[in-house]
């Protein structure tokens, strides 16, 4: 492994530990990857796995199309919307996934979620809700393509009935503005909630 490659891994793992611990991904789910920099690959997480305890052989190198270039383990089944958001947004240098509660939440009511602080208007600029019924395969990045290019720009958006999917220059960037949308998420739930009740 190049030296390279072992800081970006070592970066994935505390990262997606902070998610675990965080409380914004439990069990199973979510994913993350970190474009390998001036390349047409990525470094993502592979297939099963805890953000609990992200292990160097849960992380693959592959190229855009998915093809394992290191590693012995299968890519996440979502590395088709990583590569896309690669593909289509220059400046995205990693992408965080999450189910996060709140988030889903969220989005199953309202197209937008609206940015309930001043910090968040300045950090995120919107959080826009993609509906699509594919689930990490060929439709969602059919779909997503049409949703990023009606939102350029966009650093984070939740897919209804799915969850976040953050994007920045690197992934702790990633991960911190996926807790934000969580956190923007489940105030604007409860102030919703708390309509009618004053
Ligand atoms: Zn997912």
């Amino acid at each position: 492994m190049t030296e390279q490659f072992g800081t970006i891994i070592g970066s994935m793992q505390r990262f997606a530990e902070r998610a675990y611990n965080s409380g914004i991904q439990t069990g199973n789910g979510g994913n993350l990857s970190v474009r390998v920099p001036g390349t047409q690959t990525m470094l993502i997480k592979a297939k099963g796995g805890s953000f609990a305890d992200l292990q160097e052989a849960n992380i693959v190198h592959t190229d855009f199309d998915g093809k394992v270039l290191t590693g012995s383990s299968e890519p996440s089944r979502e590395f088709r919307t990583h590569a896309l958001i690669y593909r289509m947004c220059p400046n995205a240098g990693a992408v965080f996934h999450s189910h996060s509660p709140w988030s889903i939440a969220c989005a199953g009511r309202l197209e937008r979620v609206p940015l309930v602080s001043m910090h968040m208007e300045m950090k995120l600029g919107g959080i826009p809700v993609m509906v699509s019924n594919g689930h990490a395969d060929a439709r969602m990045a059919d779909e997503l393509a049409g949703f990023l290019t009606a939102n350029p720009g966009v650093k984070a958006f939740i897919q209804r009935r799915h969850g976040i999917f953050s994007m920045s220059g690197d992934i702790g960037d990633a991960e911190m503005q996926a807790e934000l949308v969580e956190e923007c998420a489940k105030i604007a739930l409860l102030e919703l909630m708390s309509e009618g009740r004053h």
